[in-house]
C-alpha cells in the first residue's frame, strides 16, 4: 500500500514528491513542472498575451515568483526578445540586492539584458523616505507605503518599457495576488478597477505598455514549491511594511488563505469565474484616453489634474523641506 500511495498520479511510474492540494493529485517533480508549464502556456494562449515577435520587459523582483516566471519564459520565448528589469524599493532590511544577484546569474546564462534601478534614482525618493516623511509630518503613517511603492514600480516599468521599445510588460503576479485584487475591487465596488484585473482589459492610454501576467493561474504555494524543487534558493524576507498598517489587501489575504485551507481550489474557481463573468463586459468597454498629469506628463486618473504619484512626491518634498527649515531655525 505504501508503495502505491507514493507513486505519481499522472505518470504512475515515478514517486510523488508534491501534493497538489487544489486538485488532490500527488505528483512527481517531472509531472509537477510539466503541469505548471502547461497551465502557464495555456493562459498565455487563451488571452493571446504576446506573440513571438513581441519584445518583453520582464519585471523581476527577486522573489520566488520572478524565478518561476524567468524559468518558464525562456522556454516559451526567444531570449533575444527579453529584457529583465529589477526595481530596488529602498526598504532597509529587505534583502533585495542579494536576491536580484541570484536572478542575474540566470539572466546572464541566457544572455538576457538585466537592468537594475532604484525607486529613489527614478522617482526621487525611496519607500523608506516616504515613511520617514510621514513620521516627520504627522508623527504616524497615514498612507500605506505599499501605495507609494506600487505606484512607483508601475511608473518605472512603463517608463523603461517605452525606453527599450518593449511591446509588453510581463509581471510575475500569481493566482493568490490575482484573487486578492479581484476581491478587493469587488468589495470596494470599483468597476473601473476590476476591469483592469482582467487579461483583456482595455489600455486606457497610448502611453501605457500592456502588462500581462502569465502566472495568474498558478498558486503561490505551487510557485514556492516550483522554485524550491528547481533548487532556487531564495530568502523569504517579507517586506516589513506589509503588516505595519493593515491595508484591505492584507486582511483579504488572510481571509482567502483560510478559505483555501478549508476548501482547496476556491481561489482558482473564483478567478476563473471572474474572468468568464467579466469577459463580455470588458470587451464592450470603450473608454476615453486618460488625461495627462500637469506635473509629470504621464497619464493620470479621470478628473485628476495631478497624478497620485506626483501628489505623494510633493508631500515628501514638503515634509523634508519643513524638517530642514526646522533644523536651521530650531526656535521658530
Ligand atoms: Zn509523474
Ligand atoms: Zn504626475
Amino acid at each position: 500500500m505504501q508503495g502505491i500511495m507514493s507513486l505519481c498520479d499522472v505518470c504512475r511510474s515515478r514517486s510523488a514528491t508534491f501534493y497538489q492540494k487544489h486538485s488532490g493529485l500527488k505528483l512527481c517533480k517531472h509531472c509537477f513542472f510539466a503541469d505548471i508549464e502547461e497551465r502557464v502556456q495555456a493562459e498565455i494562449r487563451r488571452y493571446n498575451m504576446f506573440e513571438s515577435s513581441d519584445k518583453l520587459l520582464l519585471a523581476l523582483s527577486g522573489g520566488k515568483d520572478s524565478f518561476v516566471l524567468l524559468d518558464i519564459i525562456v522556454r516559451v520565448h526567444d531570449a533575444s526578445k527579453l529584457v529583465a528589469l529589477s526595481i530596488i524599493e529602498g526598504i532597509r532590511g529587505y534583502n533585495r540586492p542579494e536576491d536580484v544577484e541570484k536572478l542575474r546569474t540566470i539572466t546572464r546564462k541566457y544572455g538576457i539584458d538585466h537592468i537594475v534601478v532604484t525607486i529613489k534614482e527614478v522617482i526621487g525618493y525611496s519607500v523608506d523616505d516616504f515613511v520617514e516623511a510621514q513620521y516627520s509630518m504627522y508623527g504616524m503613517i497615514k498612507i500605506s507605503p505599499c501605495t507609494y511603492c506600487g505606484l512607483s514600480r508601475r511608473r518605472i516599468l512603463n517608463l523603461y518599457a517605452r525606453k527599450i521599445g518593449a511591446s509588453r510588460v510581463v509581471t510575475a503576479h500569481n493566482l493568490d495576488d490575482e484573487a486578492q485584487t479581484y476581491l478587493m475591487n469587488l468589495l470596494r465596488g470599483d468597476p473601473a478597477r476590476i476591469i483592469q484585473v482582467h487579461p483583456l482589459s482595455p489600455l486606457l492610454s497610448h502611453s501605457f505598455v500592456r502588462r500581462v501576467k502569465p502566472l495568474r493561474k498558478v498558486y503561490e504555494y505551487e510557485s514556492t514549491a516550483y522554485a524550491y524543487l528547481k533548487g532556487f534558493r531564495f530568502q523569504e524576507t517579507e517586506c516589513r511594511y506589509l503588516e505595519l498598517r493593515p491595508t484591505l489587501r492584507a486582511r483579504i489575504r488572510h481571509y482567502l488563505y483560510s478559505l483555501e485551507d478549508t476548501s482547496p481550489g476556491t481561489l482558482l474557481r473564483f478567478v476563473e469565474f471572474m474572468d468568464l463573468l467579466l469577459e463580455p463586459y470588458v470587451k464592450r468597454q470603450q473608454l476615453p484616453e486618460l488625461p495627462r498629469c500637469s506635473v509629470c506628463g504621464e497619464p493620470t486618473s479621470y478628473r485628476r489634474e495631478v497624478c497620485k504619484l506626483c501628489e505623494l512626491v510633493t508631500m515628501i518634498k514638503n515634509a523634508f523641506r519643513t524638517k530642514s527649515n526646522e533644523q536651521l531655525n530650531p526656535h521658530r
